[in-house]
C-alpha cells in the first residue's frame, strides 16, 4: 500500500470523468460528490491511509465516516488509470486501508454487525441460513445437494429478497425453456465473500470464498449463471485478488446468458423510452482483474513506472452491450445519461457505504435520479437489484416520477404482460 499511495501526485482527476459533458454531471465519485471536501476524494483518503501508516494521525470519528462514506465503485480508480497513470491504482490502496481499520477493530458498527451476520449466518442480513433455498419453493429444480448438472444458477443475496423472486423464478423458467440442464445451490450456496472483502475483513472474504471454491469443485459444474453483479464482480474482480481461482468453470452473468438465448415470447408492448444505470459491479468491476507482480523503478531518476510494464486496466472490460441488446429487444427505446459504461456514476448502494452512512447512500442515489431524469426517461432499469431496490428506495422519498425496475423484471413484464402492468408493477 505504502508504494503505491506514495505514487499519488493529488492531482484530483480521481473526482471527475474522464470526458466531462456538462458541469451538472461531471463529477464520478459519490463520495466528493456528497462530501464536498478534497479529503473524500480517492487521493484525499490515500492521505489519511498514509497518515495513518506513518503514525502522523490516529483514528478519530471524521476519519471512519470519510473511509466508508465510499461505495468501493471503482471509478477513482479508472478515472486515476484514465487521465494520469497506470501505477497508482487508488483502488488498491482503498482496499488496503480498509482492511486495516477492521484489523485494528475501527469498523463502523454497522459494518461490525453485517461482518457478524456474515461469520454467523452466512450472509449479511443475519437471515437464518436455511432459508437460503426459500425462493424456489415449488420449482421443483434440481439443487447441488443431491444433483450435478454442467450448469449452476448462482442467485446470490437474492435468495433473501422476496421482491427478487418473481424475477428469480422468470430466470428459471427461462434456462428450463432453453433445455439446459442446470441446477441451484439452494440451501447449499455459500456466500462468495464480496462484501466482507469491500468491507475489509479479507480473512473472512477468504473463508467465504474458499467456501464457495470448495462448493464449486465438488458441484463438477462448467459454468456458473450468475444472477447478481455483486457476486459476479466477486468472482471476476475479487478472487484474483485474493489469489484464488476458478478452475475450469466460467462465469456468465444472466445478462449475457439471457442475450445469447433471446426468448420466443413478446407481448404486445408499446415503446417505452428506457436509460439504463451501468452498476459499478457488472460495469468496471466486472472486468476481470490481472494482477500485476512486480517493481517500481524511476525513469529520468524521477518518474515512477511498471516494471514490466502492466496490463492496463481501466474497466472497459466489463459488460455494457448485452444488457443494452436485451432492452432493445424488448422494444425499449434507449436514452443514455452522460456517464455511463466504465464512466457510470454509482448510486451508492454498495460497497458497505450504505450501510455505514446512509445518507452519503441516499445522496449518491438523489444525484445519479436527476441524471436519469434529465434524459426523459420513463424507466430506468439495472442489471443490479441492489442498484435498482437503492434507486427505487430514494425515487419514492424524493417523490420521483422515474419508473424504476430491475432488468430481469423490465424484460419478464415486456414478455409476458402489456407495459400497462409493467408500469404499475414498477411503482408498487
Ligand atoms: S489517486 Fe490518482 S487521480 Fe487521485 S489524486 Fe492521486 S494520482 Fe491523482
Ligand atoms: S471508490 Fe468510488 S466512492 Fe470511493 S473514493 Fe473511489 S470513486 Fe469515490
Amino acid at each position: 500500500m505504502n508504494d503505491k499511495i506514495a505514487n499519488c501526485t493529488r492531482c484530483t482527476f480521481c473526482k471527475w470523468v474522464p470526458e466531462v459533458k456538462s458541469e451538472a454531471f461531471a463529477e464520478i465519485c459519490p463520495s466528493v460528490q456528497h462530501g464536498k471536501f478534497f479529503s473524500h476524494t480517492a487521493g484525499g483518503k490515500l492521505i489519511a491511509a498514509y497518515s495513518l501508516l506513518h503514525g502522523k494521525t490516529g483514528y478519530t470519528e471524521n476519519l471512519i465516516d470519510n473511509i466508508y462514506s465510499c461505495s468501493m465503485c471503482g471509478g477513482c480508480d479508472t478515472s486515476c488509470k484514465t487521465l494520469f497513470a497506470e501505477h497508482v491504482e487508488p483502488l488498491n490502496s482503498l482496499y488496503a486501508l480498509r482492511q486495516r481499520v477492521v484489523s485494528d477493530g475501527q469498523a463502523p458498527e454497522p459494518l461490525k454487525v453485517v461482518l457478524q451476520h456474515l461469520r454467523q449466518t452466512g450472509n449479511p442480513f443475519g437471515c437464518e441460513g436455511a432459508t437460503r433455498g426459500d425462493w424456489a419453493t415449488g420449482l421443483d429444480l434440481k439443487q447441488t445437494k443431491t444433483h450435478q448438472a454442467p450448469f449452476i444458477l448462482h442467485v446470490g443475496d437474492a435468495a433473501f429478497e422476496p421482491h427478487q423472486w418473481s424475477a428469480l423464478h422468470h430466470v428459471a423458467r427461462r434456462m428450463n425453456a432453453a433445455g439446459v440442464n442446470f441446477v441451484i445451490g439452494g440451501v447449499d450456496e455459500p456466500d462468495t465473500g464480496g462484501l466482507a472483502f469491500d468491507i475489509g475483513d479479507q480473512q473472512l472474504a477468504t473463508t467465504l470464498a474458499q467456501r464457495t471454491l470448495a462448493w464449486l469443485e465438488k458441484s463438477n459444474a462448467e459454468t456458473l449463471v450468475v444472477y447478481g453483479d455483486d457476486s459476479f464482480s466477486a468472482f471476476r474482480n475479487i478472487y484474483p485478488r485474493l489469489g484464488l481461482a476458478l478452475g475450469k468453470v466460467r462465469i456468465v452473468h444472466i445478462a449475457q446468458w439471457l442475450a445469447q438465448h433471446p426468448s420466443n415470447e413478446k407481448a404486445d408492448c408499446e415503446k417505452v423510452r428506457v436509460t439504463y444505470h451501468d452498476s459499478c459491479r457488472l460495469g468496471r468491476l466486472g472486468e476481470e482483474h490481472k494482477p500485476w507482480a512486480g517493481k517500481m523503478v524511476l525513469a529520468y531518476n524521477s518518474i515512477p513506472i511498471q516494471e514490466p510494464a502492466g496490463q492496463l486496466q481501466l474497466g472497459g472490460g466489463g459488460v455494457y452491450e448485452e444488457p443494452r441488446k436485451l432492452l432493445a429487444d424488448a422494444n425499449a427505446e434507449l436514452v443514455e445519461m452522460e456517464r455511463i459504461r466504465e464512466f457510470a456514476f454509482c448510486c451508492g448502494a454498495g460497497g458497505g457505504g450504505a450501510q455505514a452512512n446512509p445518507e452519503f447512500a441516499r445522496a449518491a442515489a438523489r444525484h445519479r435520479l436527476q441524471e436519469a431524469e434529465s434524459t426523459g426517461a420513463e424507466f430506468l432499469v439495472s442489471s443490479c437489484s441492489s442498484c435498482s431496490h437503492h434507486l427505487k428506495q430514494v425515487a419514492e422519498q424524493e417523490g420521483s416520477s422515474l419508473k424504476i425496475v430491475g432488468l430481469v423484471e423490465f424484460l419478464q413484464h415486456r414478455e409476458t404482460a402489456p407495459i400497462a402492468t409493467a408500469a404499475s408493477h414498477a411503482g408498487e
